[in-house]
């Protein structure tokens, strides 16, 4: 069922969204990152070469599997968000940079950015704090967040306070100030490798499939899906999501238990992330693994009226009713 919201909670949201605007919590007017959004833009032009048949070979095409998976399911998924994010394993710190950097070969923005971005979501999940929820819409909290100036995870260094442990960490301030260019240096690689072909399906189309394979955690893990947890926020656990990311569709289960390195939690939600850090472990490369405990994170319950903000002028998904 829709939300809908009567006069009084209206007024309430008003008098809410002006107290957060007044802390400072939220950007009132809408500042666009044209270079991100141009740079978004080139690279799903660039994939479109891949229809050219001339541009395929079968040769491109595993490197874009492969590519796909050492960038989005081993860099992403169990480097930026489950090891860097929520610490819940701990590998030896060669390895902890080599996932790193394949991570920044994603190209989602530099570590510490991008692990303070998630960490503010999950202090914030679905409230006006909250970068990329869909109670903005589907389409704010699948890409347009990304366009959107943001006052503290956009500052210079005001998002280092989300980051304080990585932040002290040189290695990892230098991938986070360098990411773009190690891209460059895989095309160039690629290109070496197997002239155009290999650079178009395993640089343009493997950028394009991680992205909207993370995007959808974002979007459709928070909109479609069944809940196992009332975690009082809008996660859920989506299998065609799981599926295409490695297991991290299994959304509510994560945000119920965010340091568990499984998000997989019933015998069939399969989670190959988390197949592949108990496999680390089975080579001595990864220990104190952690799993769920005690009672499952639950979030202060928010009125629906608050929930329902928008402060953008974007459609709210009416199958958004969880
Ligand atoms: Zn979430
Ligand atoms: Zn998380």
């Amino acid at each position: 069922m829709p939300i809908t919201l009567s006069a009084p909670e209206l007024q309430a949201v008003e008098q809410d969204l002006d107290r957060q605007a007044a802390a400072g919590l939220i950007t009132p007017k809408l500042r666009i990152k044209w270079d991100v959004a141009l740079g978004i833009l080139f690279i799903h032009l660039a994939a479109l070469f891949a229809l050219k048949s001339s541009l395929f070979t079968w040769k491109a095409f595993w490197t874009f599997f492969v590519l796909q998976w050492i960038t989005g399911g081993v860099g992403i998924t169990l480097g930026f968000h489950r090891l860097l994010t929520h610490r819940s394993f701990h590998p030896p710190k060669w390895l902890e940079y080599f996932v790193t950097l394949l991570g920044c070969l994603a190209l989602q923005g530099g570590p510490l950015k991008w692990v303070a971005t998630h960490r503010v979501h999950h202090a914030f999940s679905d409230r006006p704090q909250d970068p990329h929820s869909p109670t903005r819409g589907f389409w704010w909290a699948h890409v347009l967040w990304l366009f959107a100036y943001d006052d503290v995870l956009d500052h210079p260094v005001k998002y280092l306070r989300y980051v304080p442990e990585l932040a002290r960490d040189r290695v990892h301030r230098w991938m986070n100030d360098t990411y773009v260019w190690h891209t460059v240096a895989l095309g160039a690689l690629l290109f070496a490798f197997g002239g155009w072909p290999c650079v178009v399906w395993g640089i343009f189309v493997r950028l394009v499939f991680v992205y909207h394979s993370t995007w959808l955690v974002n979007s459709a893990a928070h909109i479609w899906g069944y809940r196992t947890y009332q975690t009082n926020e809008g996660s859920t656990n989506n299998w065609w999501v799981a599926l295409l990311t490695y297991g991290e569709g299994w959304h509510n289960n994560h945000h119920a238990y965010p340091s568990s390195a499984a998000h997989g939690l019933r015998w069939w939600e399969v989670d190959l992330t988390y197949a592949t850090i108990r496999l680390l472990a089975m080579a001595g490369l990864a220990r104190d693994i952690r799993l769920p405990r005690g009672s499952p994170a639950k979030m202060t319950p928010i009125s629906e009226a608050v929930r329902r903000l928008q402060r953008f002028p974007l459609p709210v998904p009416t199958v958004f009713s969880v």
